[in-house]
């Protein structure tokens, strides 16, 4: 342990450091909270830096109306202690964020890491000292902290798209983006409310608010395929149900495809047709995420496959809805089904039926600016607006560290790299950063194509894993090679182009963010395929990785 408030030694840019420690972690979400655990129960003097003002990351800032999980709570938990499992219960199969919130507390209480978290501190700087193989970390609260490893677990969606539209400061009512919904909320009663984003924030928070406020105008670019999402409560008989398939969900959600407890187990073309419409329905009253990640593999990777199931939620979307100006806004026609993200609802589409809601298809007649009065349209009409909730989503993936300004070797900045092309060697490091590991960034799987805790207990353990090998070999600096940082590139891109996401425009592919380099940000082999792929890695003693 090397935790001290003061070190005689000067820093990257000069100057002493006000703390030293052997690891900085950013983030007190899902990853962080367990990578600082399993750092500490290792011996190492580690430490969480969250610009929040306490735990939850993605369910500390993501506290908008309606806001809840889309993956079911029981395969959302941590699964590497029994009893941390086991004492937690949930009150229903895709709780809300206050009850996910609450989780994240108990789990930091349980494990005893409150002491060793700096809240409200924002990481804006780091630089890697080469001569001293160690970082200088600097918050906007004026700590330098001098580190050896330096962890990012800052979230895959976490830096918002909340400066989009020119005009937006002088709009005299509220406007906020979702993931900064103040924590006391707003009132909506009696007011004329505008969305902007039908995404799966958008719609969440779209069929939640519209009988709260006075009017509701809904602007909506790209349409969204949707799933009705069913949502029962847990009493002690489901509690008990799944709390005693602990050990089932330990084994099998590390090996499925998309780290859920469902895996592709039809194949289309050994399906006769009459029988694969049976599936389809049997599937899609699962009321889950089931039908886009548990169906047909084929999906992903065959246009006809796609075109087929495509149609088939195109039907019952269209089903629910009364108006064909609203099936025109509001149903998919040009992508096909789950190249996008696919959100679950309760209710979304009927929403547009009440008297008090407006959709405003913004495709061809986009949103030209934000003036006082509410939101000005190409054609110049406004839409007098009170408040406007941007569901305007995130710069995915790399966000979280290109807004930050991170330097490792010979001047590379994390910024420049990524806003050239952006490459990682399995999304838990990054050539030219040593000892710099990353989570919930791209290249490894993620966000949808991943339950997110499932992959994020994986990459931290491995983290982990590999920082106890790097001490127990007397070795202080770990760094993936040119070479092998290209090997995985190529491995990913060539996963990624044989699926139609690779086809698409969605944040998918880093489309929604101004000159940010394409690529499928998500690695697509699968979460088994990419487990066995970073364990074989260590098993082998890293051979795509420099030790010195
Ligand atoms: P998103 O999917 O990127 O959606 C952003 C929305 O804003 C889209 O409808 C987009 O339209 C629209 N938009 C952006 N710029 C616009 C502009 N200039 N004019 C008009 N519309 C504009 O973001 P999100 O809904 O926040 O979701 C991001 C991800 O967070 C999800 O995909 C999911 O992985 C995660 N999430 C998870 C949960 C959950 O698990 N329960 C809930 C919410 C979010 P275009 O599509 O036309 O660009």
């Amino acid at each position: 342990m090397t935790d001290t408030l003061t070190s005689p030694t000067e820093t990257a840019q000069g100057g002493e450091p006000t703390r030293t420690l052997d690891a900085v972690i950013i983030g007190a979400g899902v990853a962080g909270l367990y990578q600082l655990h399993q750092l500490r129960q290792q011996g190492l003097d580690a430490r969480i830096y969250d610009a929040a003002s306490d735990v939850g990351g993605t369910w500390f800032w993501n506290r908008y109306p309606g806001a809840r999980f889309d993956s079911e709570a029981y395969i959302y938990q941590y699964l590497f202690d029994e009893a941390l499992y086991k004492d937690w219960s949930w009150s229903h199969r895709f709780p809300d964020q206050p009850e996910i919130e609450q989780w994240l507390h108990y789990v930091t209480d349980r494990l005893h890491l409150r002491d060793h978290i700096t809240f409200g501190a924002r990481v804006e700087q780091a630089t890697y000292d080469e001569d001293r193989a160690r970082w200088t970390v600097r918050t906007d609260t004026g700590e330098v902290i001098d580190t050896q490893f330096f962890v990012t677990c800052a979230g895959m969606l976490s830096a918002p798209m909340d400066h989009l539209f020119e005009g937006q400061d002088s709009f005299r009512g509220q406007i906020v983006h979702t993931s900064r919904y103040p924590e006391s909320g707003l009132d909506l009663a009696g007011r004329r409310v505008g969305v902007i984003g039908n995404g799966a924030t958008g719609i969440q928070v779209i069929q939640t608010i519209a009988p709260q406020v006075g009017h509701l105008t809904v602007f909506a670019r790209t349409p969204q395929y949707v799933l009705p999402m069913k949502n029962p409560k847990y009493g002690d008989a489901e509690v008990a149900w799944y709390k005693g398939r602990f050990e089932e969900l330990k084994q099998n959600l590390p090996h499925t495809f998309t780290g859920f407890e469902y895996d592709f187990v039809h194949v289309w073309a050994d399906t006769p047709p009459e029988r694969r419409r049976e599936i389809l329905e049997d599937i899609y009253e699962d009321g889950s995420l089931k039908l886009w990640l548990a169906s047909f593999g084929e999906m992903f990777f065959e246009q006809e496959v796609n075109d087929e199931i495509s149609q088939f939620v195109r039907e019952k979307m269209c089903a629910r809805l009364k108006d064909p100006a609203l099936v025109a806004a509001l149903v998919p026609t040009d992508y096909g089904f789950g190249t996008h993200r696919v959100p679950l609802e309760m209710g979304y589409l009927e929403t547009f039926h009440r008297d008090n809601v407006d959709l405003v298809s913004v495709r061809d007649n986009p949103i030209a600016r934000i003036v006082p009065e509410g939101i000005e349209l190409r054609d110049g009409t406004v839409r007098e607006l009170d408040v406007i909730i941007m569901a305007t989503g995130f710069d995915a993936g790399t966000g979280a560290l290109t807004r930050m300004d991170i330097r490792g070797r010979d001047g590379h900045t994390i910024k420049e790299d990524w806003f050239t092309e952006i490459r990682t060697t399995m999304g838990l490091m990054k050539h030219g950063y040593p000892n710099l590991f990353t989570t919930a960034v791209p290249l490894a799987p993620s966000a949808a194509l991943c339950n997110m805790t499932t992959c994020l207990q994986q990459q931290t353990e491995w983290i982990n894993d590999c920082i106890h090998y790097i001490r127990e070999h007397g070795k202080s600096v770990i760094e993936p090679t040119d070479e092998g940082e290209q090997a995985w590139v190529e491995h990913h891109d060539e996963t990624a182009n044989a699926t139609l996401i690779a086809g698409t425009t969605s944040w998918y592919l880093g489309s929604n963010v101004p000159g940010k380099p394409r690529r499928v940000l998500s690695y697509t082999g699968g979460v088994g395929v990419y487990r066995d792929k970073c364990a074989e890695e260590a098993a082998e003693g890293y051979p795509h990785f420099a030790i010195s």
